[in-house]
């Protein structure tokens, strides 16, 4: 192998970074890693802005602080490696509500993301199925099955625990339905329990006891800076020559590796390097993918995506309850989805001149209508429905921001994570030198992002020869 290394990363969103960190640590030193990116900005859906002089997330909002296997987070770990741990900071009132019959409702303790593992703690929103979660005699699940969430648990439990409950929290994640999602990726615990548990409620209980403990230990945390500052760490200390503005058309193999073929068609480079890490979309993947690897190209361009829009207020000394903010149900009929009250949620963005930040989310998977509105139009829309929800008129913002994420959320149907395994088994027999990473494939959250980059990045180094470390 030709020393130093090329490696060429396309996408600079977490995934891309994190993978760049990685092969810093990893890979021989003088390693050469160029991230390419399409657009002006690095971060992907990590997207710092500023609305009313304070620093707001226009995109993702915060980690989850633990692994579900147990320890801290891959996403913790990065921060400590990129120096940012001191500026980890939590909620302050972690309470959140359900709009549910116009009325808001504290979200029900001991579920998982909505499904109970106590059907009496969630009657107040949602009545289970009277005759609910017999004992069939067999497990809910054969061995490598899956299934819709909504389907197992419409099954169980009777279709209020699924409009109220199930699919109000995964859509908050998804912005999808519960009735489409894959039960494997979305909730691999429960998943697992399900493989041996007769009843969903204690498949839910063996799920909660089977989960690391970690008693008063915070469960979300951000970065007082914003989570640009984790981007902008972590491209500088993985020492990679970023391009900005920088789109990667096409992937072709040579026989010592790959050549790519970027910017604009009527003055493209060429650029030759040993190894290829896409950390892109799915649907941009699949592009690339479509000359050197068809098939995968045709499996991971199967993957659909939710839009959405995230309408963020400033608001003058609005009366909001004391929650982090409220979900809401599509049996509403309201077009927001979800919204979070900032500067309750986190006290380090409360302000002395009382001023109030508010976001909204709309866009549900299947259902974008409200996505052709305009940037006013969402703004009033939003403004209308938090009142109405609340029962009190908001006052008037004194500055907005909507940002619209088109394309932005995997929808992972059943079967999700067996396809992502054949494809990238068919990948590595045949090209093992480009390897596959981010949100399309291993799960929606930053932390799974950032393990699945690091993951790729090993697989590269493996490819190429072994670590240098
Ligand atoms: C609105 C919203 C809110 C979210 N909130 C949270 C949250 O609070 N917590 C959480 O854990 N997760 C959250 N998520 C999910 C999480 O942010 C994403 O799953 C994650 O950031 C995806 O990272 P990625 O690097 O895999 O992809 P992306 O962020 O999509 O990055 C991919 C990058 O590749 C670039 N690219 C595409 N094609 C090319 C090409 N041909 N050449 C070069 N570059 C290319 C893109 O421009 C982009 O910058 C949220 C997601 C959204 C959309």
């Amino acid at each position: 192998m030709r020393q130093p290394w090329r490696v060429a990363i396309i996408g600079g969103g977490i995934t891309g970074l994190a993978a760049a960190v990685r092969l810093r640590d990893r890979a021989p030193a003088g390693t050469e890693i160029t991230v390419y990116e399409q657009s002006g900005l690095l971060g992907g859906k990590l997207r710092t802005g500023e609305l009313a002089g304070q620093a707001v997330e226009f995109g993702a909002e915060s980690f989850l602080m633990r692994d579900p296997a147990g320890g801290e987070s891959a996403a913790v770990t990065l921060v400590r490696r990129v120096g940012l741990a001191d500026a980890i900071v939590h909620p302050t009132v972690g309470q959140a509500a359900l709009a549910v019959d116009g009325r808001l409702r504290p979200v029900p303790g001991g579920t998982l993301v909505g499904v109970p593992g106590d059907l009496e703690k969630v009657a107040a929103v949602a009545a289970p199925a009277a005759d609910a979660d017999r004992d069939g005699g067999r497990p809910l699940l054969g061995p490598d099955e899956d299934v819709a969430v909504g389907a197992l648990v419409r099954d169980r439990l009777g279709d209020q625990v699924v409009d109220r409950l199930v699919d109000p929290m995964l859509g908050g994640v998804y912005a999808g339905r519960a009735d489409d999602l894959s039960l494997v990726t979305t909730m691999p615990a429960l998943a697992r329990t399900a493989r041996v548990e007769h009843t969903l409620v204690g498949a839910v209980r063996a799920a909660q006891a089977a989960a690391p403990r970690s008693p008063g230990s915070p469960i979300f945390g951000t970065l007082a800076g914003g989570l640009s500052t984790l981007v902008e760490a972590a491209a500088r200390e993985s020492g990679a020559t970023v391009r900005r503005d920088a789109a990667v058309r096409e992937l072709h193999p040579t026989p010592t590796g790959w050549r790519l073929v970027v910017g604009p068609t009527r003055d493209p480079e060429l650029v030759e390097v040993d190894a290829v890490l896409l950390a892109v979309p799915a649907r941009a993947a699949a592009r690339l993918l479509a000359g050197p690897a068809p098939e995968v190209a045709a499996t991971v361009g199967e993957l659909d995506y939710a839009s959405v829009a995230l309408i963020t207020m400033a608001l003058p000394e609005p009366e909001l309850p004391g929650l982090s903010g409220f979900l809401v149900p599509a049996t509403e009929g309201l077009l927001i989805k979800a919204s979070t009250f900032f500067t309750t949620k986190w006290g380090h963005l409360r302000r002395p001149d009382g001023l109030a930040l508010l976001r909204a989310s709309v866009g549900r998977y299947g259902d974008e209508t409200s996505l052709q509105l305009t940037d006013d139009e969402l703004v009033a829309t939003v403004h209308r429905e938090v009142s109405k929800v609340l029962g009190t008129p908001l006052p008037s913002p004194v500055a907005s921001h909507v940002q619209r994420w088109g394309g932005a959320l995997p929808q992972y149907t059943p079967g999700h994570l067996d396809r992502v395994a054949a494809a990238r088994t068919a990948l590595r027999a045949a090209h093992p030198t480009l390897a596959l990473a981010g949100a399309g494939y291993d799960g929606v959250g930053i932390p799974v992002c950032v393990r699945s980059g690091e993951t790729a990045a090993e697989e590269i180094i493996t490819a190429l020869g072994g670590s240098g470390s």
